[in-house]
This record gives structure tokens, C-alpha cells and sequence, in this order.
């Protein structure tokens, strides 16, 4: 297995999967198929088990470490105050964020987020930095994996016109010219603005067949699928 794109940080593995991997929502496929593929992403990053959440584009933030091993709970975006429980995030056109940061005596934190346009909106990547550093994290690393880009994400106009109002940065246009947003410049300037130092890992889940996208499983008929952004200790 090879993922999308991948790094060593610190003693921990982090990355984006592509189609490569497979779909990872239970929700869709064949049964069972997404629990292999999740086996397997947690085989290769060298863990027994991969957790997911039960995503809803809010903004709530939860703490991994009070989850029981059989839940799927339900957040947007999940810490490890002690960076020990390897943490998965979905998408498929949304942006995964991954998070790195330590204490002043370098232990180390990670967190990981589903940023759509309702949670990136709503704030859930000002809450999960807020929680980094309220469990004691420093110096905090944002990695921003692929998603829809801004020349793709069309949107209606007069959605357009209130959400870019005031956040100048959401404000595109697509290649073929009508209103769009561009999710990765916004979540670029909030996490910058909350002091975080942003990795931009770049990619377009709506041009690249490589990823699964939401709105070209809809538009042109890709298969329907899940990506993964995933941070874990690093197997000893
Ligand atoms: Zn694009």
C-alpha cells in the first residue's frame, strides 16, 4: 500500500490515503469491504485498530483518549492529548487537517479534523486549536490534505455573496468562470490567524481520479468513496 501522500514527524506517521486504499465509510460499498480497508490502513501504519468518528460537519472537538474501543462517537475533529491513540479523519471533497503539537516539556499532542464548509465555517479549526493548547500544546503544525479545490467548488451564487462578505480568502471563481469558494485558502488564513505554522499538502479530490470525491461521484460518476487523513505513533 503507498497512501496519497505521506511523512514521518516527531515519531509519528502521518498522511492522506488515495482511491488506492479504498473507500473507508462503512456507509457505503459493499458490506464489510470498508472494514477490511480500514484494517488494512491500520496494518500498514503498524496498529491493531483504526478509530473513526461519526462525522456531522459540526464543530465539536473530543478528546480520543475517553473513548471506549467499540464506539464510533460522534465529532468533526478528535485530540490525543498525549499523542498515544491513532487518530482517523474522512473526507471526500471536505478538508482533512491533521495536527501536531507539543508541551513545554515536548510531550507530544495530535489531533485530526473534517473542515467542510459547515464545520470550517462553524469553527472547528479554531476549536481544535483552542484544545491543543488548553491541553498544553506549543507550536502547533496544521497539515491540510486534498479536497475540493477553489477553481472546482461551484456554489450558488447569492451563497457566494454572503459567505465571502466578510472572509475574503473563501472568495473564487471556477475554471469556467461562476462563483465557487475556496475552502483551503479560509482554513489556511483561520489556522494561520489561531498561530498555527500550516503544511499545505495541496491536491484536487474533484480533478484527481486518484481520490474519491463526493461531487464527481455525483457529476461524472467515479465511484463513490471515502479518503482518510490518519496521524499515529509510529510502529516501534
Ligand atoms: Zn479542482
Amino acid at each position: 500500500m503507498s497512501l496519497y501522500w505521506e511523512t514521518e514527524h516527531r515519531g509519528f506517521r502521518l498522511g492522506f490515503t488515495s482511491a488506492e486504499t479504498g473507500n473507508l465509510s462503512l456507509n457505503l460499498g459493499e458490506a464489510g469491504s470498508a472494514q477490511d480497508h480500514r484494517n488494512r490502513l491500520a496494518e500498514y501504519l503498524g496498529h491493531t485498530e483504526l478509530k473513526f468518528l461519526s462525522q456531522v460537519h459540526s464543530a465539536d472537538v473530543l478528546d480520543a483518549s475517553g473513548v471506549p474501543v467499540t464506539e464510533s462517537p460522534t465529532a468533526d475533529a478528535w485530540i490525543s492529548p498525549d499523542g498515544s491513540h491513532p487518530l482517523a479523519i474522512m473526507v471526500a471533497d471536505c478538508l482533512p487537517v491533521l495536527f501536531y503539537a507539543e508541551t513545554a516539556q515536548h510531550s507530544p499532542l495530535t489531533a485530526a479534523a473534517h473542515a467542510g464548509r459547515p464545520g470550517l465555517l462553524a469553527g472547528v479549526l479554531e476549536n481544535t486549536v483552542e484544545q491543543l493548547r488548553e491541553y498544553g500544546g506549543e507550536s502547533i503544525t496544521a497539515w491540510i490534505g486534498p479536497a475540493a479545490c477553489g477553481d472546482c467548488y461551484e456554489v450558488p451564487e447569492d451563497m457566494h455573496a454572503e459567505l465571502t462578505a466578510d472572509r475574503p480568502a473563501l472568495a473564487s471563481t471556477t475554471s469556467w468562470g461562476t462563483p465557487a469558494l475556496n475552502l483551503r485558502a479560509e482554513a489556511r488564513a483561520v489556522l494561520e490567524t489561531a498561530g498555527a505554522d500550516v503544511v499545505d499538502i495541496s491536491g484536487c479530490t474533484i480533478e484527481d481520479p486518484t481520490l474519491f470525491s463526493h461531487r464527481a461521484s455525483q457529476q461524472q460518476g467515479r465511484p463513490e468513496g471515502r479518503l482518510a487523513g490518519v496521524i499515529a505513533p509510529a510502529a516501534q
